[in-house]
């Protein structure tokens, strides 16, 4: 109500007033409260994964120092549907679905993320994140490289869509291959490092081109380079007087949160500043460990930000989504991107429409933290680069006024010259 036309309340009027608004938002959040409950995540389900990490472990006999070894995991990631079947209790039905799957796309999974699958659960969110499935074989219309970025990169290892800053793909490896990896056609059929030589050649392209001010380092996972050859490479970027920051890609913290060493963080420390870019996509993936990988990083300096990918069958749902981005920000990873997912061959099982992604972008505005709400972002074919979009707030503009929709749908005018002198 305009200020000014009407009597002024009183204290006891006013505050009438916002209990009543208090009431108001509180039942509006009960639907939210209800579903929370009921959406598995990596704190309510720790005692069951721990148990069945027991199971790996004894299964590998190893110990508990060899398993919160990442070298130890990344040596025992399982590729072998053999396997498989025994940790996960597979059908051979399963088995030989997953080996003709395999055959065309490769997968593999640390035992760490293996152990998040609630074998009992046939639509387990994470087991459909990194088990193959016939859907993979069966998707006619996807691209092998819908971001054309074979044509984007202006130097071995580079990809540079814009104009201040670039990625440097440093490997092909992964502590876990997702089933809906958008650069699966680089997974190929064994891990490289990308070479030193081309390594260098990036490095040089970045020197040369003085509005370079942001480097990533991806690939793959940035993090499976060992803590030498990362060293190596942020020291390379620190020399270089433009570039002003560096960002690493990283599936780790999500698939292998033993890589967060002391170690690595003494080698991260030097480099500030430093972003580190990781991938939820459901809260069963938020666990106990991740939290404690995370809290090593944030004590190390490193900002935190996670690029989800919406997912049929696993995030589009708008009570998932929101647990998935307040679990985050209680680890002190701000969601950045929700990425919509794109036609890459052999993932058209999980893809939404985009409205759906807007929707759910409308669910999260307003009903919690602004912190907790990535930029939707839908990447234009061909590589022309992201694209975000956002519900329509703006209902209509004209010379005086625009029409606004808030958050809860109301309609409001608001004068566009108000304060214009
Ligand atoms: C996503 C991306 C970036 C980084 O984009 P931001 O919006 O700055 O996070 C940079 N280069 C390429 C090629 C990318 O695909």
């Amino acid at each position: 109500m305009p200020v000014g036309q009407e009597k002024e309340k009183s204290i006891a009027e006013k505050r009438e007033i916002a209990l009543k608004r208090a009431a108001e938002l509180k039942s509006q959040i009960k639907p939210y409260l209800q579903a929370r409950e009921k959406i598995p995540d990596g704190f309510s389900k720790w005692e069951e994964i721990q148990k069945r990490q027991a199971a790996i472990k004894k299964f590998f006999q190893a110990d508990e120092n060899e398993w919160q070894d990442w070298h130890w995991q990344l040596k025992h990631r399982i590729t072998e549907s053999e396997t498989l079947v025994k940790i996960l209790h597979l059908s051979q039905e399963e088995a030989a679905i997953i080996d003709k799957v395999g055959a065309k796309y490769r997968w593999a999974s640390s035992p760490y993320y293996l152990s998040l699958i609630d074998p009992d659960d046939s639509c387990c969110p994470v087991k459909k994140m990194c088990i193959p499935s016939k859907e993979e074989i069966l998707d006619e219309n996807g691209k092998e490289d819908p971001m054309a970025e074979e044509y984007t990169s202006p130097a071995p290892a580079v990809t540079r869509r814009y104009p201040d800053r670039l990625i440097i793909k440093v490997t092909n490896q992964c502590a876990m291959y997702c089933r809906h990896c958008q650069r699966r056609r680089l997974i190929g059929e064994v891990d490289r490092v990308t070479p030193r030589r081309q390594l260098e050649q990036a490095l040089e392209y970045v020197k040369k081109n003085e509005e370079i001010r942001d480097v990533l380092l991806t690939g793959g996972d940035a993090l499976m380079l060992n803590n030498d050859l990362l060293d190596w490479l942020l020291t390379e970027l620190d020399k270089i007087g433009h570039v002003e920051i560096k960002r690493l890609g990283t599936r780790t913290l999500v698939t292998m949160p033993m890589r967060i060493t002391d170690a690595l963080c003494r080698v991260l420390e030097k480099h500030w500043p430093l972003y580190i870019n990781t991938h939820f996509n459901h809260p069963l993936e938020i666990t106990p460990a991740v939290k404690e990988a995370a809290r090593k990083l944030t004590r190390t300096g490193v900002a935190l930000g996670n690029q989800a990918v919406l997912l049929a069958g696993i995030n589009n749902d708008e009570h998932v989504m929101k647990k998935l981005n307040q679990m985050l920000l209680k680890c002190m990873i701000r969601p950045y991107y929700l990425f919509h997912a794109k036609a890459v061959k052999g993932t058209n099982h999980f893809r939404t429409r985009v409205e759906e992604g807007i929707y759910l972008m409308e669910k999260l505005r307003g009903y919690t933290s602004g912190l907790a709400i990535p930029t939707y972002i839908v990447n234009a074919p061909d590589g022309y680069g992201k694209t975000p979009l956002l519900p329509q707030y703006l209902v209509s503009s004209s010379a005086d006024k625009v029409v606004l929709r808030t958050w809860e749908n109301r309609i409001i005018e608001y004068r566009n010259d108000e304060d214009i002198q």
